[in-house]
């Protein structure tokens, strides 16, 4: 199937310069959506995944369904404030200032092995994030899982030693 097809490029978004891929026109397929989780579960299987983290707010999307074929539970990263309970909390650059991502402190413990998921990697700045958050919890990183990867902005260089998947490369 080609998923390539279902994803929509937006010019100038959200900023001049920049062609936005816009996965809303592939969640909206129903034969897309199940066969882009489909690949994925199949290309995550053999990572023995226990927990499926995923980032507000697109990693959410793909990472529930994504955790429920895998057998896995979710997790969820959240942007500040969000989160009840105690967090861990990481700061990340992005091209003008800083964010900051969290995780619940008790999200997940060892031995859990755990899997990232995100629409997109461009910069990989949220997954590197992220997989500092995971290293706080303790537990061992499983892999990264992307349906677009940016390649031209090498994201995958930020990332530390792990199985990176991505079903599409722009
Ligand atoms: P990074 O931190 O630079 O790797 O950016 C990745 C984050 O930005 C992900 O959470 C994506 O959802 C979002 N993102 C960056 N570029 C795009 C895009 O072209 N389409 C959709 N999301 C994007």
């Amino acid at each position: 199937m080609d998923l390539k097809a279902l994803i929509r490029d937006i010019p100038d978004f959200p900023q001049p310069g920049i062609v936005f891929r816009d996965i809303t026109t592939l969640l909206r397929d129903p034969d897309g959506l199940r066969h882009t989780i489909d690949v994925l579960a199949e290309r995550c299987n053999d990572l023995n995944v226990d927990l499926v983290v995923g980032m507000e707010s697109r990693g959410f999307i793909f990472g529930a369904p994504l955790a429920y074929q895998l057998k896995a539970g979710f997790i969820p990263v959240r942007k500040p404030g969000k989160l009840p309970a105690a967090v861990h909390s990481v700061e990340y650059d992005l091209e003008y200032g800083t964010d900051r991502l969290e995780i619940h402190q008790d999200a997940a413990s060892p031995p859990a092995r755990v899997l990232i998921v995100d629409d997109v990697i461009a910069t990989g700045g949220t997954a590197a994030a992220t997989a500092q958050l995971v290293q706080c919890t303790g537990c061992e990183l499983a892999g990264f899982g992307f349906i677009i990867e940016l390649t031209g902005l090498n994201g995958r260089a930020k990332l530390p030693d792990a199985p990176i998947i991505s079903l599409l490369e722009y």
